[in-house]
């Protein structure tokens, strides 16, 4: 019988008592996915920010970064 530590809450608990694996309860689970998707929410802002920052630089910087990237 193992006993295993849930990410989310941190608290110990026996692995065959829950369906959620590897959290403690299906809420733990639950909560750990949606600090998933929040992180993933602030990615379009953190690309639109940069995408700001390259139009704001000289052409000639812009061209010579799309060479790099070939
Ligand atoms: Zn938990």
């Amino acid at each position: 019988m193992a006993t295993l530590r849930c990410p989310t809450c941190g608290h110990g608990f026996e692995s065959q008592f829950t369906p959620a694996m590897p959290f403690c309860s299906e809420r733990c689970r639950q909560i750990d996915l949606g600090q998933w998707l929040d992180e993933e929410h602030t990615l379009p802002v953190d690309i639109e920010k940069h995408l700001e920052e390259q139009a704001n630089r000289p052409p000639e910087d812009r061209f010579d970064d799309d060479e790099d990237s070939l």
